[in-house]
């Protein structure tokens, strides 16, 4: 089973890979940051100790989404796409230990790259289908009919909480303090693969499945 980890800063367009490699090649999209937000909508105990951490764009804590991940493991399977996770060296290793146990492994850890020019563009435009979770752009990916979702006709488009700019800071800075010494630790194991996310979205998928070819999947 193919498993990959898609790595880059806020923006760089690990999501929307992510959706399409769902789509084409029917793979398990595991994205902490989506399971954090589901977990603050329920207004669980969970969702709203994360809460104000998210929406500051700081790092929740490794124990939380470690767990997350953890159960989502047990289930077994694989050709999961993990997006936004690890975010941190403790996940990477608990990621490791993780995927050991239910007898998996990394098959690559793709880095998107992109300039931090293009990230503040992209996050200040963004908005969701909060039923299907399309991803659209004000100005590059707009819906058809305003307001309405192109995919599943849902009118309900939403904004993140932390897509703004002052969120966005501070989720770059943790990005290169806690998250970029990925880019390194996954080299040095031999697994990561370099792509340009500054790309229309079809070239950088094309990318994504050149390194995905023969992997056996
Ligand atoms: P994302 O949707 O991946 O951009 O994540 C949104 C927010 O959720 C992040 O800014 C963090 O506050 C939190 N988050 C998501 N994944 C992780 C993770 N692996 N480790 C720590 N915090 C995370």
């Amino acid at each position: 089973m193919v498993n990959i980890i898609l790595l880059g800063p806020p923006g760089a367009g690990k999501g929307t890979q992510a959706r399409l490699l769902v789509e084409r090649r029917n793979m398990v999209q595991l994205s902490t940051g989506d399971m954090l937000r589901d977990a603050k909508a329920s207004g669980s105990p969970m969702g709203r100790r994360v809460a104000e951490v998210m929406d500051r764009g700081e790092l929740v804590s490794d124990e939380i989404v470690i767990g997350l991940i953890g159960e989502k493991l047990a289930a077994g399977g694989g050709g999961y796409i993990f997006d936004g996770f690890p975010r941190t060296l403790a996940q990477a290793d608990a990621l490791a230990r993780l995927l050991e146990r239910v007898g998996q492994r990394l098959t690559a850890v793709i880095e998107m790259r992109v300039d931090d020019a293009a990230l503040l563009a992209r996050i200040t435009g963004r908005y969701t289908c909060g039923n299907c979770g399309e991803v659209y752009h004000d100005v590059t990916r707009p819906t058809a009919v305003p307001g309405v979702c192109d995919v599943c006709g849902s009118t309900d488009l939403r904004r993140r909480a932390d897509d703004t700019e002052e969120s966005l800071k501070q989720r770059l800075l943790e990005y290169y303090k806690k998250t970029s010494p990925l880019v390194g630790y996954y080299y040095a194991t031999g697994d990561l693969v370099t792509v340009d996310g500054l790309g229309e979205i079809e070239a950088v998928a094309a990318e994504i499945a050149a390194v995905l070819e023969g992997q056996g999947d």
